[in-house]
């Protein structure tokens, strides 16, 4: 059976300084949600856990005021007879491999996304200044170094595996980088993540991409699904806006990668 589009677990509400959608609030959210058939999302927001001392010393930009009280401030969460809504959120990875949440509040959080391509943070996340080729280094050591850490089998996902932000001063650059990382470096890690358990998110572009360029993005995704990994979806929206655009990418995504149900991560079942 082909997979279908029945959830969302990377979903931002305005509690997120990125997120200034006044619309985009958990009510707003669950609207969303309903009148798309989703039967489980996930509020993920960004967060990066006060208890986790940052390698660079301090929290900037997203990061700053988002604790665990301005998270949890959107609890208790609404629901529906249709849609399940779940309490996430979004970590991060720094500079140093550390991931900024402790394991006291990983047991808090029914589902929890870490991105590796957030390399857009000079200091929080990247030196000042890398080469591409650098990037596609540092790509490979952070999938490498999430793939150790010490986060729940089932109940992980990856954020945006193949993210612009990975490459962020001009739009071609994130495509270079992936480019560089052979299959066999893929395959290692894609098998990692199988055996970690670990879900695969799909959140790309897929409209803004040429043929051509859709073959570079899509290339990992079909590693990881040649390893037996296993996806979600995430809209990653901030705004609802974002949100009303989702499905149809959600559909254009899974069908360029052909995936059944068998194909899917289930951390809420
Ligand atoms: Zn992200
Ligand atoms: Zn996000």
């Amino acid at each position: 059976m082909k997979f279908q589009i029945d959830h969302d677990y990377h979903i931002h509400s305005n509690l997120s300084p990125c997120a200034k959608d006044p619309e985009q609030t958990p009510q707003g959210i669950l609207r969303y949600a309903e009148k798309n058939g989703l039967k489980q999302i996930c509020l993920t927001d960004h967060f990066w856990d006060t208890a986790v001392t940052p390698a660079l010393g301090y929290l900037s930009g997203t990061y700053r005021n988002n604790d665990l009280a301005c998270i949890r401030s959107a609890l208790p969460l609404p629901q529906s007879e249709r849609t399940a809504f779940h309490f996430g959120c979004e970590g991060e990875m720094d500079l140093s491999f550390q991931i900024g949440i402790s394991p006291a509040v990983i047991k808090q959080m029914e589902f929890v996304i870490i991105p590796t391509t957030h390399l857009h943070m000079p200091k929080l996340t990247v030196p000042e200044e890398l080469t591409l080729e650098q990037r596609a280094i540092l790509y490979v050591h952070r999938l490498n170094a999430l793939l150790e850490a010490d986060l729940p089998a089932g109940k992980t996902g990856i954020a945006h595996l193949t993210c612009s932000l990975m490459a962020p001063k001009n739009w071609p650059d994130h495509l270079r980088v992936l480019e560089m990382i052979p299959d066999t470096v893929l395959t290692h890690l894609f098998r990692k993540v199988r055996e970690r358990d670990f879900g695969v998110e799909l959140n790309f572009p897929v409209e803004r991409y040429s043929p051509e360029e859709l073959q570079t993005v899509l290339r990992p995704y079909f590693i990881a699904k040649e390893c037996g990994c296993r996806f979600y979806l995430g809209s990653d929206a901030h705004t609802q806006k974002e949100c009303e655009g989702a499905p149809e990418r959600f559909e254009r995504m899974v069908d360029s990668l052909d995936l059944t149900e068998e194909n899917k991560y289930r951390p809420f079942t």
